[in-house]
C-alpha cells in the first residue's frame, strides 16, 4: 500500500496540470493546484504539502525564483517539472534547493517513482532514522562504519571515492549536482573541479559496477550530476 501524500502542483498549463493531478491521484495521493507563483506560495502555507511539483515557466514569476522561498517556508520535497531541458537550468534549480528535476514530456511512471523515493526519504528523516546502511545491486554501504561491501566482500575505496559514494547514498534516487558533490567532499573552494569528481566516479564504477562502461548504480545526469539508483525500475 503506497503512502498517500499531499502534493502541490504548480503549473500554468491547464492540460498538464490535469495530467499531473490524474497521475498523482491514480497513485492515491491528494492534489492541490496552483496556476501561478502567487497562488503557489499561499497554498504552500495553507496546504502544507509533502511534495511540490514546480513548473519553471510561470506567468507571474520565473519558477527558479520560487525555489528559495519554498525552501525557506516548507520541508516539502521539491521536484521541478519543466519543459526546459537545459543542463544549466537543472543545475541552477538543484543548487537553489530543488530535490529533483524532470523534463517534459515526462513519463508518468518515472514521476511516481520520484515521488515514492521522496516520501521514503521523508519517512526515514521523520523517524530520525537516517538509513545507516544502504543496499543496492549487491552493494552494501554502511555509513556508520564507513564500510562498503560488494557481494559480501569488503571493497577498498579511496577517501574521496568513499566521500562521493556516501553523499549519494544519503540521498539515494536523487540527483546531486556536480557542485553539490564537490562542495561536500572536496570543499567549497573546489566547487568547479568537475574533473576531480569524474576521477572518483570512474574509480567507484570500476570497483562497484558490474559493467563500469554501462553503470547502473551510479548514473549520470548529463552535464548536471549523479544519482545513486536504489529503486527498482518500473
Ligand atoms: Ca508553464
Amino acid at each position: 500500500m503506497a503512502q498517500a501524500a499531499n502534493i502541490l502542483i504548480v503549473e500554468d498549463d491547464a492540460h498538464i496540470r490535469r495530467l499531473l493531478r490524474a497521475t498523482v491521484q491514480r497513485a492515491g495521493h491528494q492534489a492541490v493546484e496552483a496556476a501561478d507563483a502567487r497562488q503557489a506560495l499561499s497554498l504552500l502555507d495553507i496546504e502544507k504539502p509533502d511534495v511540490v511539483l514546480l513548473d519553471l515557466g510561470l506567468p507571474d514569476r520565473d519558477g527558479l525564483e520560487l525555489i528559495g522561498p519554498i525552501r525557506a517556508r516548507s520541508n516539502a520535497t521539491l521536484i521541478v517539472v519543466s519543459a526546459r531541458d537545459d543542463s544549466a537550468e537543472k543545475v541552477a534549480a538543484l543548487d537553489l534547493g530543488a530535490d529533483d528535476y524532470l523534463v517534459k514530456p515526462f513519463d508518468t511512471e518515472e514521476l511516481l517513482a520520484r515521488i515514492r523515493a521522496a516520501l521514503r526519504h521523508q519517512r526515514a528523516a521523520a523517524g530520525g532514522e537516517a538509513p545507516a546502511v544502504v543496499e543496492a545491486g549487491g552493494i552494501r554501504i554502511d555509513l556508520d562504519h564507513r564500510r562498503v561491501q560488494r557481494g559480501g566482500t569488503d571493497v577498498h575505496l579511496t577517501p574521496k571515492e568513499y566521500g562521493v559514494l556516501a553523499e549519494l547514498a544519503r540521498r539515494p534516487d536523487r540527483v546531486l549536482s556536480h557542485a553539490q558533490l564537490l562542495k561536500s567532499v572536496w570543499g567549497p573552494a573546489q566547487e568547479e573541479r568537475v574533473e576531480y569528481l569524474r576521477i572518483a566516479v570512474r574509480g567507484l564504477r570500476q570497483k562497484l559496477e558490474e559493467d563500469p562502461a554501462r553503470p547502473r548504480l551510479i548514473v549520470n545526469e548529463l552535464a548536471v550530476g549523479y544519482r545513486l539508483m536504489l529503486r527498482d525500475e518500473g
